[in-house]
């Protein structure tokens, strides 16, 4: 079976050799096995299950959940030379009974469906009628809650499996691979004793930076000069900084589209193919834009607003580089950022459980925006890569060759202020006491009378607000969960404050910024 897969890989794929973790994927789903592959944005999962899909004899469904990213895989499908179709809301009465139809006369071989049309009784009826050999779930963690995209109607496809005359293989894919999702798959989806295979997250062409304390819009503005003849998608967080960049850009001279839920189907759609057919080269666009895009030439991704959490930022920043030249994924930070971030997740309707998981979820993002260490190991680990991988000696911490300087004094004194404040209070109001701010919370609380109060003054409020979010992200300090974080001591702390332990640093050059010539 497995040389039948390789044949087909050449033949319709046009591929001499499976990638890593494909055949592992295949094998198993082959062997009748229910599998869950756990693979990076990029990673190759569509042909992990459609190869099975040619070889079985019956006929496998597809579950999915993006309209647009089912048209165009039964398109590219059908353009191989494979019959397949897809079965959502986008089609009329007529043309759902006619695919209905011609898949009980056994004409297709994946039938791609939207998660929704399982809750439809009548749907139901129509599929078990078929001989099903393979379900495959795309998008699997849309089924957990503790997923950042969770849909009710993925809960209706293990009552679906049930329903089923005959058990077919059970196969799911997601990016996301916390430990929570992974058994929350499992479980609500309910595979049978699955074989659970990651393919590793390491994407070794796209190279990491962040940028902290730029002027974004000058930034963004030299890099996009710099890479003219390149693809590219920049990040924001809201509508309203997506429209303000566009048009900022836009007179600025640059080829450049917009994409956001605030658009009409019809913009949003035009746009989008005008970037896919390389019509404009820069898309700017909210984090509604991409899941299922495969434009493999994307050369950067630049995130002018730090997203929500790391899921979500792998997942974009993902799409730079999937033809597996070097592409470029660039973070610009600013304290707004997170305060925007705590905005919308208290304007969330979620559970209180459920937020502190999200602040719990942001600070991680946060400590990302501020490691001195391999952003990429971060990443890895964060993931929960088993094996720690090296450094990589290609992010924007690995090739920041300023010096390491002894900040042990300026730590020690922001230990001692936090202390003396008896850690209640937030990191700005720590760094205005250490500034010796005269502003009205300082002294209606009269922090002025602190022994703490002005050590720093030698610095600005904004770096001592780093210095702190440094120490944050290095473990020295924590932050409480909420609205309105708490800045607190951990154990790793009392070392250096007792002059045990040097904390060292590595500061910034104003000017280092990354390579942008060598695409
Ligand atoms: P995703 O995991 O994001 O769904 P895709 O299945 O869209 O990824 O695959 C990403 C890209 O990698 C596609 O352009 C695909 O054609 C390519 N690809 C997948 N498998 C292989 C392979 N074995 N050899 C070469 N390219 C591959
Ligand atoms: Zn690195």
């Amino acid at each position: 079976m497995l040389e039948r897969a390789q044949e087909i890989l050449k033949q319709y794929y046009g591929y001499s050799s499976f990638r890593s973790g494909q055949e592992k994927i295949i094998k198993s789903i082959l062997q009748g096995i229910d599998t869950l592959g756990i693979m990076p944005t990029g990673g190759g999962k569509s042909i992990c299950f459609q190869i099975p899909a040619l070889l079985f004899s019956g006929v496998s469904i597809i579950i999915s959940p993006l309209i647009s990213l089912m048209k165009d895989q039964v398109d590219a499908l059908n353009s191989l030379g494979i019959e397949a179709t897809y079965i959502n809301s986008s089609l009329d009465q007529e043309e759902f009974e006619e695919r209905i139809h011609r898949a009980g006369q056994g004409k297709y071989k994946l039938i791609y469906v939207a998660p929704e049309r399982l809750e439809s009784p009548r749907f139901r009826t129509k599929l078990k009628a078929l001989p099903v050999s393979m379900l495959a779930i795309d998008e699997a963690h849309c089924v957990s809650q503790w997923g950042h995209d969770f849909r009710t109607s993925y809960l209706a496809i293990a009552p679906f499996i049930q329903e089923l005359p005959r058990r077919p293989v059970v196969t799911a894919f997601t990016a996301t691979a916390t430990p929570e999702v992974t058994q929350d798959i499992v479980r609500l989806l309910s595979l049978k004793n699955p074989l659970v295979y990651s393919t590793g997250f390491n994407r070794e062409n796209l190279n990491f930076s962040v940028l902290r304390g730029e002027n974004k819009r000058d930034f963004l503005v030299d890099y996009l000069e710099c890479n003219k003849e390149q693809a590219g998608i920049v990040y924001a967080a809201t509508r309203k900084e997506v429209d303000a960049l566009h048009e900022y850009l836009r007179k600025k001279g640059f080829a450049v589209g917009k994409y956001h839920a605030g658009l009409s189907d019809a913009e949003r759609i035009s746009n989008q193919e005008m970037f896919l057919y390389d019509d404009i080269s820069i898309m700017v666009a909210t984090n509604a834009f991409g899941m299922g895009i495969d434009k493999s030439n994307v050369r950067y991704v630049i995130h002018y607003n730090m997203p929500k959490n790391m899921e979500s930022y792998y997942q974009e920043a993902g799409r730079a580089g999937r033809d597996g030249e070097p592409g470029e994924c660039i973070l610009l930070f600013t304290p707004q950022d997170i305060q925007v971030q705590k905005f919308l997740i208290e304007q969330s309707q979620l559970s209180e459980e459920r937020k502190r998981f999200e602040y719990q979820k942001l600070q991680a993002m946060v400590d990302y925006c501020h490691t001195p260490r391999c952003l990429r190991k971060y990443i890895l680990s964060y993931f929960s890569e088993e094996k720690t991988p090296e450094e990589c000696g290609n992010c924007s911490n690995c090739k920041d060759d300023s010096e390491l300087t002894d900040m042990t004094v300026e730590a020690q004194k922001i230990f001692s202020c936090i202390i003396r404040m008896k850690e209640q209070y937030g990191i700005s109001l720590v760094a205005d006491v250490l500034k010796g701010s005269q502003n009205k919370k300082v002294l209606q609380y009269g922090f002025n009378s602190l022994s703490t109060y002005g050590l720093l003054k030698e610095y600005t409020v904004k770096q001592i607000t780093d210095m702190i979010n440094v120490l944050v992200a290095e473990g020295y300090l924590y932050l409480t969960e909420g609205q309105y974080p708490v800045v607190k001591i951990r154990p790793k702390a009392i070392p250096v404050l007792k002059s045990q332990e040097k904390v060292l640093q590595k500061v910034r050059r104003k000017e280092q910024k990354p390579a942008t010539g060598d695409l």
